[in-house]
């Protein structure tokens, strides 16, 4: 009879899940789940902190269209994983977070790291629960996959007690769930799709709006299709960018306002009306709302919607581009050369006129819009972006494009600050062909600035770019608010003058560090060169502290940079 450990069943049921790739740190009880899963061909990224373990297996999640895992310790090395719960929970993004706990056996007499782990995670999971023994692993294991990955997805916590994870268990008590996950892809009602299809065939002035929520279904081909079919403009959230590329002829990002306040009919396709939207109240009163979700609680939140089409992006697209079929000639035509598209299309132009000065200053300190111009002149089509911090958020936002599914990464709904360093390191493990960028600014970058340290032990070339301003939102608070008399301590100023780079340097990577605009773009340049080698690089750009006070025009919100 063979016996197997609680820990080999985790990794057994990790490998049956066809997951490549955990992260974590090492520490007990986990440890073995860790070792079993590398003797299984399962990749363990070994992070500097519990919370970069959660950013970067959701990013990797994110970037592969897959549940992330990560297998973590005990007590605080659990608590740290709270914030990267409410990430996953809040932007809708599947992880399965396996948290170790003291013995079930020695509850509440105060074993080593004893903590009540479960209730910790309800309201930020949509399921907290503990294995109640090792026989049971596998189930509890399907459970948490198929939970992460079933409709709306997000994250799930188990807890896992350590006598639990070291017990021995026969073989044949154990039981492996089969057939436990349904690849279905929704449809919506066909009632509803026929009166959006005539609501969008009949819009004057109709509009898309594309959010992160289609990554899970990946209908790239089919946004396009209805956009060109119908001529109809659109834009995105933050990171539903390059699902369709920025430079398609109807991407009207830089007209946000005027798409949003001129449009009679707009579709929402895999985003919420929540305050990245101004919870829908910028759209006009009278504009007719179609909101496709996979889940059924988001129609109608915030703002009245006309038609709910409650199914997978991909399929309910399809379903709409079936029912227009032979209804839409001369749509596309009409919409070219009527006013909505030339409207929008001179607005985006002269917004993008307005920036142009600063795209292109000369001026010292480096202005944080010079330095996202050279970034996006630098680095090629596919790079994926983790853009970080305040201001960079702000600026990165105009500038930065995205041209390819999933390849722009944020600090997303909850406006996490930290995510920039670990959602690149899961990036560029995810996706190891392409080139990954992560622009950051000095107080982002602080928070997680160690798990560059992790990129180069895991071989994970990534240009990690410091936006150097000086402090939070470039120190704003006391040049806004002063200091009292007598009072020198900095809050929102840093140390000046760190050299950011000197951090990368030695770890093994390569350092550059810039003062001048003029020298921005040779050493992006060395940068990405050192990458293609190999090599992690920093470059620390020394800039404007007082980006957004002496930008006249920031077009639109600049609420943590959105
Ligand atoms: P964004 O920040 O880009 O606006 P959100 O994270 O706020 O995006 O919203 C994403 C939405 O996408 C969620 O309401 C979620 O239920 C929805 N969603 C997730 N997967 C799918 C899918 N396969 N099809 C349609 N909608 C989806």
């Amino acid at each position: 009879m063979t016996q197997i450990e609680g820990s080999d069943l985790v990794a057994m049921s990790i490998e049956r899940e066809g997951v490549k790739t955990v992260f974590g740190v090492p520490g007990g009880p986990i440890v073995e789940i860790l070792g079993f899963a590398s003797q299984k061909g399962i990749r363990p990224i070994g992070v500097r902190h519990e919370q970069a373990a959660t950013f970067s297996a959701a990013a990797y999640g994110y970037v592969r269209n897959e549940v992330g895992v990560c297998v973590i310790a005990a007590g605080p090395a659990v608590t740290n994983c709270v914030t990267g719960a409410h990430v996953a929970f809040d932007n809708c993004m599947p992880l399965v977070i396996l948290g170790g706990s003291g013995p079930q056996g020695g509850r509440y007499s105060g074993t080593f790291q004893e903590t009540d782990n479960v209730p910790m995670f309800r309201g930020i999971t949509k399921m907290s629960v503990q294995i109640d023994s090792a026989e049971r692993i596998p189930y509890f294991m399907s459970m948490a996959f198929r939970k992460a990955k079933s409709g709306r997805p997000g994250p799930v916590y188990l807890d896992m007690p350590s006598d639990i994870l070291s017990a021995m268990v026969e073989e044949e008590d154990v039981e492996w769930p089969e057939g436990y996950f349904t690849g279905a892809k929704p449809q919506a009602d066909p009632e509803d799709v026929k009166r959006a299809a005539e609501l969008l065939m009949n819009a004057e002035r109709p509009a898309m709006i594309i959010g992160k929520g289609v990554r899970w279904a990946d209908p790239g081909d089919q946004l396009k299709e209805l956009a060109e079919t119908l001529g109809m403009p659109f834009m995105t959230s933050p990171m539903g960018r390059g699902f369709v590329p920025d430079d398609h002829p109807l991407s009207m990002g830089a007209a946000r306002s005027n798409i949003m306040r001129g449009a009679d009919v707009v579709l929402v396709a895999g985003a919420r009306l929540n305050w990245m939207f101004d919870f829908g109240k910028r759209f006009a009163p009278d504009a007719k709302i179609i909101h496709i979700d996979i889940e059924p609680e988001e129609i109608g939140a915030n703002r009245a919607t006309e038609v709910g089409l409650v199914g997978d992006a991909g399929a309910v697209l399809k379903q709409l581009l079936t029912e227009m079929e032979g209804k839409t000639e001369g749509i596309a035509d009409r919409a070219e050369e009527g006013p909505w598209l030339s409207s929008l299309r001179e607005k985006a132009e002269s917004n993008g006129k307005s920036l142009e000065p600063l795209l292109n200053s000369d001026a010292k300190p480096i202005r944080t819009y010079r330095m996202m111009n050279e970034i996006q002149n630098v680095f090629p089509r596919d790079t994926i972006y983790t853009v970080d911090g305040q201001i960079t958020l702000a600026t990165g936002r105009q500038v930065l494009p995205s041209y390819t599914p999933a390849s722009r990464l944020n600090a997303g709904t909850n406006g996490c600050i930290g995510v920039g360093i670990p959602f690149a390191v899961g990036a560029k493990i995810a996706r190891p062909d392409v080139p990954v960028v992560s622009v950051n600014g000095d107080c982002a970058f602080g928070f997680n600035g160690m798990e560059m340290e992790t990129a180069v032990r895991h071989n994970a070339p990534i240009v990690f770019i410091v936006n150097n301003n000086g402090g939070i939102v470039g120190g704003t608070m006391e040049a806004k608010m002063g200091l009292p008399e007598g009072y020198e301590e900095r809050v929102a100023r840093y140390t000046p003058d760190i050299r950011y780079d000197k951090i990368v340097e030695a770890f093994g990577g390569h350092a550059e560090s810039v003062t001048d605009p003029d020298e921005l773009r040779p050493a992006l340049e060395r940068a990405y060169q050192a990458t293609l080698e190999g090599k992690v690089a920093c470059v620390n750009v020394v800039t404007e502290p007082m980006e957004l006070a002496v930008t006249a025009d920031t077009r639109g919100s600049t609420i943590m940079g959105y």
